[in-house]
């Protein structure tokens, strides 16, 4: 589903290489974790594939079912089913919740050639699914992100992403900032997605999140590369070692 092979990205600011020959294959119907120390280059590679300005891609390929990601602007690559939850999800003022995620909805339909959600069908599902991930009706028609504090912002990307259905999602460190109570409403709103069609890119420092979002595969990154692949255990021995052993096996 989601392959990545030989990526190499560097920051055009300062000349500076960050990913250096990643690759990975996500399968359908997969959760696959990547962990890594901090600087390891885990948010550049999910602002790599979202598409976003100021890194350049040196050399690799990623592709979502056998379509090139990297030639297509932000929007394509979310019509093509990617959903990116980011580490800090951004506040837009002035922008109701409720009408961007309507919006977006209606936008990957329209890429598809599919009809608009009518209002009376969007409406109930998204106060559903805002209902499981207890955001409240008022969170609904607040500004995006404006005022959340950190759990309402993750919550309400996972809201964004059960309501654009993708088929690739990719979270990166959707825990950090989270108290225990909202990290497991968060890994709820991912396990209640989790499905044969679709695969998962889970980013995490530490191992807390799988607990609760348990992956199929872990793959530990240092230093712009996959330097081991594993079963879920990897992801306990890692929290008991450290990374301290995999980054001089590298060095
Ligand atoms: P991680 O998410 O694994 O902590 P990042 O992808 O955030 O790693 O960062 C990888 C490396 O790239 C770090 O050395 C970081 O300092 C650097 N980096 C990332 N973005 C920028 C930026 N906009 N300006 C300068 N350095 C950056
Ligand atoms: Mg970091
Ligand atoms: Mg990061």
């Amino acid at each position: 589903m989601l392959e990545i092979r030989d990526l190499h990205v560097r920051l055009e600011e300062e000349d500076k290489p960050i990913l250096k020959g990643l690759s990975l294959t996500v399968e359908a119907g997969k959760v696959h974790a990547i962990m890594g120390p901090n600087g390891s280059g885990k948010s550049t590679l999910s602002y790599v594939l979202a598409g976003r300005d100021g890194y350049e891609v040196t050399g690799g390929s990623a592709t979502l079912d056998g379509e090139d990601l990297l030639e297509k602007e932000p929007d394509a690559r979310a019509a093509a089913g990617l959903f990116l939850a980011f580490q800090y999800p951004v506040e837009i003022p002035g922008v109701n919740n409720m009408t961007f995620i309507r919006t977006a909805l209606n936008a990957q339909r329209k890429a598809r050639g599919e009809a608009e959600i009518s209002a009376p069908d969007f409406l109930k599902q998204v106060r559903e699914t805002a209902k499981s991930l207890n955001i409240g009706p008022e969170m609904l028609k607040r500004a995006i992100n404006v005022g959340f504090s950190g759990g309402e912002k993750k919550r309400n990307e996972i809201l964004q992403m059960a309501m654009l259905a993708p088929k690739m999602c990719i979270l990166d460190e959707t825990d950090s900032g989270l108290d225990v109570d909202a990290m497991k409403l968060v890994a709820e709103g991912v396990n209640a997605l989790r499905a044969p069609d679709r695969g998962f890119l889970v980013i995490t420092h530490y191992q807390r999140l799988l607990d609760h979002i348990v992956p199929d595969v872990v793959h530990i990154m240092v230093d712009g590369r996959i330097v081991e692949t594993g079963g879920a255990e990897l992801a306990a021995r890692v929290e008991r070692e450290g990374y301290g052993a995999l980054v001089k096996a590298t060095a």
